[in-house]
């Protein structure tokens, strides 16, 4: 094995050049010039839209912009109008966002059918590459909506949402040249897809740690937010002895704690994470009161996750109970476990092997279309290394030979790609 974790047999091709060159000349359009952020429906998100067709049209597909805004491609089969098979990704980005979260996907993939059609090669089902408008849900605080509007299961109510600015998604579509009562138009029906499948950055450090440039995607965690509040009895930091007090924001430290040892001890895959805490009244010389915090948990398997879930609720009861802290506890959000398919998966790892990869399996702990995607279509994700597992950063960055590795094993997967049977 050699760095980029290839065998010495395998040998970079010319996908990996294209790919990051388009990367960069994509990650260049930007709503502010110091911080990359392209957000639905603007401007740039409409710029950025149009060099996308130019060049799904250059690798020999038909391409056009559908009622959502999504880029979308196709290369025929070997006779017109098969079932396709679905890659894609999004190019939406957060604000302050990296050039690769989403764009890699896209670019492999239109790179991928650029090379079939330079040597002429049909395959016996048709190709479509799909651009997701929006993914990350930045501008109306509703993710997947571009993936949504293709599962048929967009909710019509967003259209009301209105941004930071005012306007709302239905003005900003019209201002982007689409029409909002058209939205339906962009549903596709399970019969049309033979399977979707995305490759992205991992946006973790696993691949990394584990000196390989691809892995295979078992399945996208479920997720469980939960908003808790202790309430306990401010005091004076002075005054107030140690024994006589009811302080929240020690047995919120004490939550926490709990829930780090929970989740680091389980080999599962499962993760907590508390990422906002409040402390009221919030002064340096007065004992907590009231303290807020946020949960997240996610595990690659429900059942898991929703015992993971129960554990850790009743760890905090008495946590809470045992300070003589009332508790506040609310599920906020929750969206279910979405296996990756298995015969997906297998064509998955056969391309990796015959790339000269190992074969590496995980979980993706962050959301992605296939979400939405799974209603229409099984799906599959393949993860390309990216460096420190940094994402969402203005220091995402993927190696070229590992854009490279990526594109290989993708094109080797639509090569030998064989629907399922039955
Ligand atoms: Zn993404």
């Amino acid at each position: 094995m050699n760095k980029t974790g290839a065998s010495p047999k395998t040998k970079r091709s010319g996908l990996g050049d294209e790919i990051v060159g388009r990367i960069h000349q994509l990650g260049a359009i930007s709503e502010t010039p110091e911080h990359l952020a392209r957000i639905f429906l603007s401007g740039e998100h409409r710029i950025a839209a149009d060099l996308i067709l130019g060049w799904m049209r250059e690798a020999g597909m038909a391409a056009h912009l559908d009622a959502i805004g999504n880029v979308c491609g196709r290369y025929e089969g070997d006779r017109p109008g098969l079932p396709c098979l679905m890659l894609g990704s999004h190019y939406d980005t957060v604000r302050d966002a990296g050039k690769w979260d989403g764009p890699l996907g896209l670019l492999s993939a239109i790179a991928c059918v650029a090379d079939l059609d330079r040597r002429g090669r049909r395959l016996p089902f048709a190709i479509e590459v799909i651009g997701f408008a929006d993914e990350e849900g930045v501008r109306f605080s509703s993710t997947l909506l571009g993936s949504r509007a293709v599962a048929g299961t967009f909710d019509q109510s967003v259209l009301d949402a209105r941004d930071r600015a005012g306007i709302s998604m239905r003005d900003a579509m019209v201002t982007f040249g689409l029409d909002p009562d058209h939205i339906g138009a962009a549903a596709r029906t399970r019969g049309e897809l033979l399977a979707y499948v995305e490759l992205h950055i991992e946006q973790g450090p696993v691949l990394e740690q584990k000196n390989i440039p691809v892995g295979v995607v078992t399945a996208i965690s479920g997720a469980t937010r939960l908003a808790a509040k202790l309430t306990g009895m401010a005091g004076h930091a002075g005054t107030v002895p140690m024994a006589l007090r009811r302080d929240a924001l020690a047995g919120a430290a004490e939550c926490i704690g709990a829930v780090e040892e929970f989740c680091r001890t389980d080999a599962a895959g499962l993760v907590g994470t508390i990422g906002t805490i409040d402390a009221r009244p919030g002064a340096t010389n007065v004992i907590p009161g009231r303290v807020s915090f946020s949960l997240d948990i996610r595990a690659p398997a429900d059942p898991h996750r929703t015992r993971a879930v129960a554990d850790i609720v009743r760890r905090i009861e008495a946590i809470a109970s045992r300070r003589h802290l009332a508790l506040q506890l609310e599920i906020t959000h929750e969206n279910r476990t979405v296996p990756c398919a298995p015969w997906l998966q297998a064509q998955l790892a056969e391309a990796v092997v015959a790339e000269g990869f190992g074969v590496f399996e995980l979980p993706s702990g962050a959301g992605h279309d296939g979400m939405a995607m799974i209603d229409i279509s099984d799906v599959a994700m393949l993860f390309v290394r990216c460096r420190g597992g940094v994402s969402h950063h203005p220091d995402e960055h993927v190696e070229t030979d590992d854009a490279d590795a990526g594109a290989r094993v993708l094109l080797r997967l639509v090569e030998n790609f064989r629907a399922r049977e039955g």
